[in-house]
């Protein structure tokens, strides 16, 4: 697999730790990645690419991520692209909230740095989009 063919994903977090973190780790799974703070510098990016799956903060400044989801779901250009919401509350009922708005998984914050990127790949297997490249989860572990 060339670098150019790994998957991309927007990252939509506007904690820069939880964020680096977040970058750090699917880098060295093999993906590559592209970053917002918000849901307008997210917009923005969308424009210009086109990521293989988002993973995307709940609690953000400005519009929440939720609401951001759904627009992007009833948006032709961006409804096929798998999202993962993030959120620092495992508050009950925040999982079908979250899959209401339209996301195809919810991670919980902190995330589990050994297993997030493994994670992530499973939700985009059973939610695959148009993903046309499988993604590994090997590159990198044993690390
Ligand atoms: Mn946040």
């Amino acid at each position: 697999m060339s670098e150019t063919q790994s998957p991309l994903v927007l990252i939509v977090e506007d904690n820069p730790t939880n964020l680096m973190l977040i970058v750090a780790v699917l880098r060295r799974a093999g993906y590559r990645t592209v970053t917002a703070v918000d849901a307008a510098t997210a917009a923005a990016r969308l424009a210009e690419e086109r990521p293989d799956a988002i993973i995307m903060d709940i609690q953000l400044p400005g519009e929440d991520g939720l609401t951001f989801t759904s627009r992007l779901r009833a948006d032709p250009a961006t409804a096929a692209i798998p999202i993962v919401a993030l959120t620092a509350h495992a508050m009950k009922g925040d999982r079908e909230r979250a899959l209401a708005a339209g996301c195809d998984g919810f991670f919980t914050k902190p995330i589990n740095t050994r297993t997030f990127a493994r994670e992530l790949a499973e939700v985009l297997s059973r939610h695959p989009g148009d993903l046309s490249r499988s993604v590994t989860t090997e590159r990198g572990r044993g690390a």
